[in-house]
């Protein structure tokens, strides 16, 4: 069946034809075959550079050879036990190595299981019930944090279903804003558990955090016995060893985790100071579970790619993302065009937008229908990338200089046609 077909198909039977919201676009969305290294091919036979990398948990690229070889073992072995594995210890010790925060590690199967898991240990910590979280971030699809949400859910209204008793506990403010949030203590401080910031809002394109804006949001955190989550869900392990936490040099209560920690397959974690996460079930009261917590085969695939991850990976990746950037720069500048090319390490992004996008109320000016056109040609000419501005796209350890090279070479194509 063709694309096409296949999609009409799936829309009888799956809703909206996806399993999850971001995948679907106008007309079809191409249907994957296989994917390799830095390359994603469709069931047509077209090639692709992959930027998506299946929304971020690709770093060494897919189906890392070294990474499949120990996977495959590990199925020999077995594929779920409901009981502890050694390398389950080993993965934590490697986080608490790398983390700055961490301190001990629970496992669980995403980034959304995660960061609940988190809100509530941050509620059970403080007795309080008021969270923070900013305009626009990203924290998964669970009912706490569906409140002026990224991703998929950017530009739409809040999800129904979600009753208002569970969401009027949730409070917002802009990203990189000083004054808001500094209000906002000053009123609910003695109410709030936690605050749950991305440290670089992934979900809403790439916006990093004004210099000194997370040392404030410690600080604030610190005065006011409020804990400090980052959501590294999307920067864990990813803009350095040690996440955003390192990158920036601040240092949170607690960190969640998924993406790039499974190395391909389903994981998330959260971690943090002793004295917090001893609370959690059967050491503490804060209950979380999971059967599939810890599954041998996401952990093994965890423990594989992180010992491949050293700060000489991290180091030539950031210099792969140095050169696809400044390339871009050169692109817009050259075809005199009012865009923001950002991004860090191996993030980056084109809002555009003729204003500098610190937060999601700027970020929401962007183009869409432009961005739209220049999405469809940049897959016209062999490039994949999520099709929104409000997500990140990414580089991964197996894209040469000459992937980076067709990918400028599809954007400037692109840009040209979406101005056109
Ligand atoms: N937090 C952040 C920052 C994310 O980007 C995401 C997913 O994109 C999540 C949490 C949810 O993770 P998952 O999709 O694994 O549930």
């Amino acid at each position: 069946m063709n694309p096409k077909e296949l999609f009409a198909e799936s829309k009888t039977i799956i809703p909206g034809g996806v399993n999850s919201p971001v995948r679907a676009f106008e007309p079809y969305p191409f249907f994957v075959k296989e994917a390799k290294g830095s390359h994603i091919i469709d069931t047509e036979g077209n090639d692709y550079v992959d930027h998506c990398l299946a929304y971020g948990p690709i770093l060494l690229g897919h189906s890392d050879d070294d990474v499949m070889a120990d996977v495959y073992n590990q199925m020999k072995m077995g594929t779920a036990y409901g009981a502890p594995t050694e390398n389950e210890v080993k993965l934590a010790k490697e986080v608490i190595d790398r983390v700055p925060c961490a301190e001990m590690v629970r496992f669980v199967n995403s980034g959304t299981e995660a960061t609940m898991a988190a809100i509530r240990l941050a509620r059970g910590f403080t007795g309080r019930n008021k969270i923070v979280k900013f305009e626009g971030s990203y924290h998964g699809a669970h009912d706490y944090v569906l409140v002026k949400s990224g991703s998929g859910a950017a530009c739409l209204p809040d999800s129904a279903g979600i009753p208002e008793d569970t969401t009027k506990n949730t409070l917002s403010v802009p990203f990189n804003d000083v004054e808001a949030l500094t209000k906002l203590i000053d009123e609910e401080g003695e109410n709030i558990a936690c605050i749950i910031v991305e440290p670089v809002m992934g979900n809403i394109g790439c916006v990093e955090p004004n210099v000194k804006y997370l040392k404030f949001l410690r600080e604030i955190t610190e005065e006011n016995d409020i804990l400090l989550i980052f959501d590294e869900v999307i920067t864990g392990f990813r803009v350095s060893r040690g996440g955003a936490q390192e990158y920036y040099g601040v240092k949170p209560d607690l960190v969640t985790f998924a993406k790039v920690l499974g190395g391909g397959f389903p994981i998330g974690a959260y971690a943090g100071k002793k004295e917090i996460m001893s609370l959690i079930a059967p050491a503490g009261p804060v209950y979380q579970a999971g059967t599939f917590s810890g599954n041998p085969i996401s952990i093994q695939a965890g423990l594989s790619t992180l010992n491949k991850l050293d700060y000489e990976f991290y180091g030539n990746l950031a210099r792969k993302g140095d050169y696809l950037r400044t390339n871009i720069s050169d692109i817009v500048e050259d075809l005199n065009l009012d865009l923001q090319v950002v991004g860090l390490a191996s993030m980056f992004q084109i809002y555009f937008n003729p204003e500098p996008v610190v937060n999601y109320e700027i970020a929401k000016k962007s183009d869409a229908k432009r961005f739209l056109v220049y999405f469809r040609e940049l897959l016209k000419n062999g490039v994949f990338i999520p099709p929104s501005q409000f997500e990140c796209n990414f580089i991964s350890g197996a894209h040469t200089e000459e992937d980076l090279d067709k990918t400028a070479q599809g954007i400037e194509n692109a840009l040209k046609v979406a101005w056109q």
